[in-house]
C-alpha cells in the first residue's frame, strides 16, 4: 500500500519528476509519467492508465499530444532558477 501511495503522490504532484530522455527509453513503453497523467485530468478521455501505459497503447487512448507536451514539460524552466539581479 505504500508504494500506491507514493506513486499516487507523485503522479499528481503537477511536476514532471523525469527527464527529457525518459520518453525515448524502453521504460516509456510500459511506465507512465506525470505529464501522461496530467494529460487524463485535463482531457478525460485519455490516458486511462495511472502506473502504466500498455493498455492505452494497445487500446489507442494515449492522447495524440502526449509526447510533445511531455518535451515542453521536460524543457521548461527550472522551478527554483537562480535570481537574476538586475541593475
Ligand atoms: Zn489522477
Amino acid at each position: 500500500m505504500g508504494w500506491q501511495i507514493a506513486f499516487n503522490v507523485f503522479w499528481h504532484c503537477g511536476y514532471e519528476i523525469f527527464p527529457k530522455w525518459f520518453l525515448r527509453s524502453p521504460v516509456a513503453l510500459v511506465l507512465n509519467s506525470v505529464t501522461h497523467h496530467a494529460l487524463h485530468h485535463e482531457k478525460i478521455r485519455a490516458n486511462f492508465g495511472l502506473y502504466f501505459n500498455i493498455w492505452d497503447r494497445l487500446l489507442g487512448t494515449n492522447h495524440a499530444d502526449y509526447e510533445e507536451r511531455f518535451m515542453q514539460e521536460t524543457t521548461a524552466e527550472p522551478l527554483f532558477a537562480k535570481p537574476t539581479t538586475t541593475a
